[in-house]
């Protein structure tokens, strides 16, 4: 297996974490769009939402996504990449793509215990714990929709990569 793995979530899900121990597992090289997205433009979250709106921060983010795709590749998307139809579609059609679930409560608490690592304007100005159950209101059928394999994404870093592991090694249901 060389194609890439896209692993997909909402903030805090574990993408990054998950992502890059999955990468060292398999022998793959990481890359995060987030990053990738940052160092490219030389600007923050902030400074492209505010220059160019979230939809100028989609585009890049889609462009993104596309440069950082490659053979023997594990991508950590943002939050966010699966409201494009066409970045659906390209993960699905490109690669195994892997959904870390875990509930809003979960989510919330570990972006409130690592807010530093997550400077980015709030998606609704409300309370972490409500947002967090809107943004998987919303988004929970496009996660599950895009992706291959769904993992729980409460269990220990550790125990998800051997997880995914196992999901990767089965036969295709
Ligand atoms: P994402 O890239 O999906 O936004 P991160 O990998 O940056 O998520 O993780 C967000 C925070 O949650 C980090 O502080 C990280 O250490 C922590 N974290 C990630 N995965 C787990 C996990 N499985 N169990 C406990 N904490 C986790
Ligand atoms: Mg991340």
């Amino acid at each position: 297996m060389t194609q890439p793995i896209f692993m997909i979530g909402a903030r805090g899900a574990g993408k990054t974490t998950v992502g890059s121990a999955l990468a060292q597992a398999l022998g793959f090289k990481f890359v995060d769009t987030d990053s990738y997205l940052l160092q490219t433009s030389k600007l923050s979250v902030a400074e492209i939402v505010e220059r160019e709106g979230w939809e100028g921060f989609r585009r890049r983010e889609t462009q993104a996504l596309e440069s950082t795709s490659a053979p023997q590749t594990v991508v950590a998307t943002g939050g966010g990449i699966v409201l494009a139809a066409e970045n659906r579609a390209f993960m699905r059609r490109t690669g195994t793509v892997i959904y870390l679930r875990s509930p809003a409560a979960t989510l919330a608490q570990r972006l409130e215990e690592s807010p530093l690592e997550d400077q980015r304007p709030t998606l609704t100005g409300k309370p972490i714990t409500e947002e967090m159950l809107q943004v998987l209101n919303e988004r929970e059928n496009l996660y599950q929709e895009a992706a291959h394999i769904v993992i729980d994404g409460t269990q220990d870093p550790a125990s998800i990569v051997d997880a995914i592991l196992d999901a990767l090694a089965a036969p295709v249901a």
